[in-house]
């Protein structure tokens, strides 16, 4: 949830991490290890995953982000960020999904702590920021903190969670935020959740009815063939390959009004009386693993599986960049 104990506990464990990886850094250079500092586990067993807190890894919010419009979105939500090395001249959004009165779906670690997607796709979210800022292009996120995308209404909670129609535009803030931030990609990044423990692996979704929905596939295809790649260069990664979608087949129609549809509204066409202000841009939505399988959701869980599916997030989107080049 969004609170100030929870910013906080943040910043506090920013800095945790920031003396944490000058120590293995040092350790680096006077023992010649070879480490990736600041990954999780340790040097003498790198594959090793501490159940840490997912809030302990994301980059610093917003220093250098500017709010698209800070009248519709909440603060600290729909954020554009400048490259910080060069200037490609283009724009990534990216979407955490969930966030504020929405958890997302729930799984646990192999060490028994309950994770949900809120407070997971964030720290992947702005790993593959940080990359893609870096080779010159502005991204701009859903969200940086663990709050909702848009400002609640009148009507839009039911307690601590949403009302029907405060998910719907909560949802629908993520292709307006895009939209209004200019995006030539727009990538949503969420995790999946089963009924059995045994479900796994990593998905893609895209709408096929969009006017650029052969170029949506051909993301959605980047993104699940370099997830897959990223984590099987991993030992004992081996997640399943569940290959790309389109929009129709997954998601949980929360009403007769979103069963209707048949898409999903980050990815999906308009509908009168419905939704109005589609994504004007090729997208896709990955669900990198199963937060319901323990060891996914140990995975999704760890600073080094949220660096990991970050940087296959960045490098995809690259590639997608660059086959778009003339
Ligand atoms: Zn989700």
């Amino acid at each position: 949830m969004s609170s100030p104990r929870g910013v906080r506990a943040w910043s506090r464990r920013r800095r945790i991490r920031a003396a944490r990886t000058a120590v293995v850094a040092v350790t680096v250079v006077v023992a010649g290890v070879v480490w990736h500092p600041g990954w999780g586990g340790s040097p003498g067993h790198p594959g090793a995953l501490a159940d840490e807190d997912p809030l302990a890894f994301p980059d610093p919010p917003a220093q250098t982000a500017t709010p698209v419009d800070p009248t519709i979105f909440a603060a600290g939500s729909c954020m554009a960020f400048p490259p910080t090395k060069g200037n490609r001249g283009v724009t990534v959004f990216l979407d955490a999904g969930h966030g504020g009165p929405d958890p997302g779906g729930a799984g646990v670690t192999e060490a028994g702590r309950s994770i949900d997607e809120r407070a997971l796709t964030l720290p992947v979210v702005l790993d593959a920021t940080a990359v893609l800022r870096a080779d010159g292009i502005r991204v701009v996120v859903s969200r940086t903190t663990s709050s909702s995308v848009v400002k609640p209404g009148a009507g839009d909670l039911s307690g601590t969670l949403w009302s029907l129609s405060g998910k719907h535009r909560d949802t629908a803030a993520r292709p307006l935020c895009a939209n209004m931030a200019h995006a030539a990609v727009l990538v949503s990044v969420h995790f999946n959740v089963g009924a059995q423990p045994s479900e796994a692996g990593t998905l893609t979704t895209y709408d096929a009815v969009r006017p650029f929905s052969p170029s949506s596939l051909a993301l959605a295809t980047l993104l699940q063939t370099d997830m897959v790649a990223a984590l099987h260069s991993h030992p004992g990664w081996m997640v399943p390959d569940d290959g790309v979608v389109t929009d129709g087949t997954v998601g949980n129609a929360l009403s007769s009004a979103a069963a209707g549809y048949g898409h999903l509204l980050v990815l999906g066409p308009a509908k009168q009386g419905y939704f109005s202000d589609p994504s004007s841009m090729p997208g896709a939505l990955i669900e990198p693993l199963f937060l319901t399988d323990p060891f996914e959701g140990s995975i999704a869980a760890s600073s080094q599986g949220q660096q990991v599916i970050g940087h296959a997030i960045a490098q995809a989107v690259e590639r997608y960049l660059a086959s778009r080049r003339p």
